[in-house]
């Protein structure tokens, strides 16, 4: 789903109120009658003015008509949903302008976009809940109760889940990106000057690397978590160059950790099954990649186990649970993870032929002008060819 907005800046005050009305509205039904909307709009101009700006939303696909509905309603497409995200970073100043897609992966899509001062930082657009639904389709209660809002919580949750676990694991000093702001289903974060290792094909020193990244495991095991998807997509390594006092020149990969909603505690109950997991996945890459196998088996789950809030440790997984996050949602976005899983495991290759799928999602089929999908591994740059920003907003914003 290419995020367009371009029809950002044609949007009226007006327009902005009804998008929210039907944002608010979408809460507790799947399709907002427009009566609803009306009342919630509160326009000065009256019910035609809300009229109006319906037509506008729905011609530029923020909002889409549900023609088979019992009664006449609209909901909020994914679109509209990232206008509404964006519209608050804009106006909260933490993105003034959209540039290039760098990474797509089945759900989630990553702009460059910059703020005020024209520094460049990363948005993380989280899509869960409208893939794989070939899986879904044997799971009946998933379906029965799969509504309108379903996608809309389930992204929501993902960027609230990573944006609290950025935030943590900054604060600890982990290497990962600055977390600078989130809306909706969206996340704002520094721009991590590396590639993935996974577009790395040769490193001068692969035992220090792997020891680097071991230890990041074991880090945060320490403080309670595994990050749960620990691959090369998700490891970015920085090449730093240093000069030695003799003037010899050398560089120095200094590894940084992304993608969170999937962490999980030390003390889930398949948390050795986590661990391992991501243990192996690091093992198997170096095995491959670089023909390294370590020295050492290891490390294991029972002695990361005891390393746990040692010593006074900042327990992260509690800080997580702290900041709001309930039992259950963590239950229901680790269920739509885990079904995502289940189809994108490996990642490669893992989104091929899922046009079904976003049929049967989107039964109206009106929002989705999809093209690039099934064809794009994720992780992989991608250039749009554009290479400019493209300015939110003309005026000032309310
Ligand atoms: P997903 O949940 O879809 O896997 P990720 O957070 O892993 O999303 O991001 C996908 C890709 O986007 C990464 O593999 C990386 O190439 C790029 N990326 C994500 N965040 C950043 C960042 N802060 N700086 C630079 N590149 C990033
Ligand atoms: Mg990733």
């Amino acid at each position: 789903m290419k995020l367009d907005t371009r029809a950002m800046r044609h949007l009226a005050a007006e327009d902005w109120r009804v998008l929210t009305a039907v944002e608010m509205g979408s809460k507790n039904h799947e399709i907002v009658p427009t009566p609803l909307i009306e009342k919630l709009a509160r326009l000065r101009g009256g019910v035609s003015g809300v009229h109006r700006s319906i037509s506008a939303l729905a011609k530029v696909g923020l909002i889409a008509r549900v023609k088979e509905a019992k009664y006449d309603g609209y909901r909020l497409t994914y679109g509209g949903l990232d206008y509404l995200a964006l519209h608050t970073h804009a106006s909260r100043k933490d993105v003034y302008s959209v540039g290039n897609r760098i990474g797509v992966g089945k759900e989630s899509d990553i702009m460059v976009v910059a703020d005020h001062s024209g520094k460049q930082c990363v948005l993380k657009i989280h899509r869960l809940g409208r893939i794989s639904f070939r899986t879904v389709k044997s799971n009946r209660d998933y379906l029965k109760n799969r509504n309108a809002q379903s996608w809309m919580y389930l992204s929501r949750l993902a960027a609230m889940k990573e944006y609290a676990f950025m935030n943590a694991l900054h604060e600890e000093g982990f290497p990962v990106p600055v977390p600078l702001a989130q809306s909706r289903h969206t996340i704002v974060m520094s721009l991590v000057d590396a590639f993935p290792l996974r577009q790395i094909s040769e490193v001068p020193d692969p035992a220090s690397l792997y020891a680097d990244l071991i230890s990041l495991i074991l880090r945060l095991a320490s403080h309670g978590l595994i990050h749960g998807d620990y691959n090369e997509f998700n490891i970015l390594v920085k090449e730093i160059k240093s000069t030695a006092e003799d003037g010899t020149e050398s560089i120095v990969l200094e590894p940084v950790i992304i993608d969170f909603p999937q962490m999980v505690s030390m003390e889930h109950v398949n948390a050795e099954m986590y661990f391992d997991r991501d243990v192996n996945c690091i093992k198997r890459f170096f095995l491959r990649r670089f023909h390294f196998t370590p020295s050492q088996p290891g490390p294991f789950f029972k002695d990361a186990k005891k390393t746990v809030g040692k010593g006074g440790l900042k327990r992260l997984d509690a800080t997580v649970e702290a900041s709001g996050f309930t039992k259950k949602m963590l239950k229901d976005l680790e269920a739509a993870i885990k079904d995502k899983k289940t189809v994108g495991e490996g990642q490669e290759g893992a989104n091929e032929d899922d046009e079904d799928d976003e049929d049967d999602y989107d039964k109206d089929g009106d929002e989705d002008s999809e093209e690039e999908e099934g064809e794009e591994e994720e992780g992989d740059d991608e250039d749009e060819g554009e290479g400019r920003q493209e300015a939110l907003l003309s005026g000032g914003l309310s």
